[in-house]
């Protein structure tokens, strides 16, 4: 048991060190790094990588050091499927209870193509549920922080052609980088986390 959580580790942490370009496998799909941002909190650092899969769609996945280290692919909420918000200790998805489980604020650096300025800082309240997925609330207030949000699914923001991406993470139909803000400035956006811990290697 000891031996595998090792390897697992450090084949996460060869992962969040991977550079920008670098090939990775995500749940069985090769993909490519297209950026990255490295966040640090207080004495925690961990990375959120935007990946560019094969089959053409994008994916967000960070790595973080719990008791162990942890790899989640997040993707955008249905913000009408979300109960409560960042301010309470409990919310929901989808009739799924989360219970609040971790709060701060982060400063960011981006490399690469992350949709965010080089850096800047973010506000976050983290929700975790008894199915092991989590709910992050994220909220990219500072002056020149632009937001990050990605058009993970549907059509292309700029040319509205259904959405595939190429290697660099552009609509592969008109060019465009294929990002997209979901909400205003300053509001919170919201994430369901899906655990890739063991679904994430270098490619
Ligand atoms: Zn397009």
């Amino acid at each position: 048991m000891g031996f595998f959580s090792r390897k697992r580790t450090s084949a996460l942490e060869a992962v969040a060190n991977a550079p920008v370009g670098a090939r990775v496998i995500v749940e069985g799909t090769g993909a490519t790094i297209v950026g990255t941002l490295v966040f640090q909190s207080g004495g925690d650092r961990w990375v959120e990588h935007r990946l560019t899969t094969d089959d053409g769609r994008q994916v967000w996945v960070s790595i973080e050091n719990f008791d162990t280290t942890v790899a989640t692919r997040w993707d955008l909420a249905d913000p009408s499927a979300v109960t409560g918000g960042p301010d309470g200790t409990r919310s929901g998805y989808g009739g799924t209870p989360f219970t609040r489980s971790e709060t701060g604020m982060a400063s960011f650096i981006s490399k690469g193509d992350t949709g965010c300025n080089e850096n800047g800082s973010v506000d976050f309240v983290d929700f975790a549920a008894d199915d092991g997925r989590r709910l992050g609330f994220e909220r990219y207030g500072e002056i020149g922080a632009r937001r990050r949000s990605i058009a993970v699914a549907g059509n292309c923001p700029n040319c509205g052609a259904g959405l595939t991406v190429d290697p660099h993470g552009r609509c592969q139909h008109c060019g465009a980088a294929a990002t997209a803000d979901v909400g205003q400035w300053d509001d919170w956006e919201v994430s369901v986390g899906t655990d890739v811990t063991s679904a994430l290697t270098l490619g």
